[in-house]
């Protein structure tokens, strides 16, 4: 058995979907497509896993889609670094989308001016065309206005979402929604049993919830705020010549 959100445990996964199912780009959804797994990943707070799963993914050959913020407060995508990183993920084959952060936004209304918006800025800078978008933690209102734009996939529309009510279960849905959301498998666990009993399936994995090594919860967000200082060093150290640690 290996460690829960190791890279061991997501190869697994990984073969355990393809055995079921051929992993198919959004783009390549429509309405009568009877059977389909599309798999995406929302970047919240670390490129560099986002960069490792892909390579990951790379070696499984399958290739997905990354859905990054320029919004959030953890990373800038556009820095030389994250730039490179990101561009070498749309080389492997894998898609680039904005993460809709909806920090800004002052009204629901405008939404579709401001996704427009932002992956215009996210095409400007990484010079990669932007065809998709996710929200992060959208609000109920927003999934039952299913947005649907000119060139720009949502992967929340009703090709691969069915928006459901709490109250009314999610039993019988006819699209499965599977994530690993806050660490762990709310809406059931991607396991062979799972994978086979629906025809149409939308997997959500957060990349910064998968390492190598593989930890529970709080372990991961250590090893995460733990990488994230060892990068934040070594950007000052090369930005400047007076860095200095105090001596213990
Ligand atoms: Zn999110």
């Amino acid at each position: 058995m290996s460690n829960p959100f190791s890279y061991s445990e997501y190869s697994q996964i990984i073969h355990c979907i393809k055995k079921q199912h051929n992993i198919i780009d959004y783009s390549e959804v429509n309405v009568d497509t009877k059977r389909f797994a599309v798999i995406r990943h929302d970047v919240e707070f670390s490129v560099e896993r986002a960069y490792n799963l892909a390579k990951l993914e790379n070696t499984l050959q399958i290739n997905t889609s990354y859905m990054f913020q320029i919004r959030n407060n953890a990373y800038n995508l556009f820095s030389n670094e994250n730039i490179r990183m990101v561009r070498e993920i749309n080389g492997m084959g894998h898609k680039i989308g904005l993460h809709v952060h909806l920090g800004m936004l002052d009204s629901l209304a405008e939404i579709n001016q401001y996704i427009v918006h932002d992956s215009k800025v996210m095409e400007s800078f990484l010079q990669i065309p932007i065809d998709r978008f996710s929200f992060h933690r959208p609000p109920k209102e927003l999934l039952k206005m299913n947005v649907k734009l000119e060139g720009l996939i949502n992967s929340y529309e009703d090709r691969f979402f069915e928006f459901r009510e709490e109250e009314d279960g999610f039993e019988s849905l006819q699209i499965k929604y599977i994530s690993d959301s806050r660490h762990t498998w709310n809406y059931g666990y991607p396991d062979e049993k799972t994978i086979k009993a629906d025809s149409k399936i939308q997997f959500l994995f957060h990349p910064y919830s998968w390492t190598e090594y593989g930890y529970e919860n709080s372990l991961n967000f250590q090893s995460l705020k733990d990488e994230k200082v060892t990068i934040f060093t070594n950007t000052v150290k090369t930005e400047c010549n007076h860095f200095s640690e105090p001596s213990q």
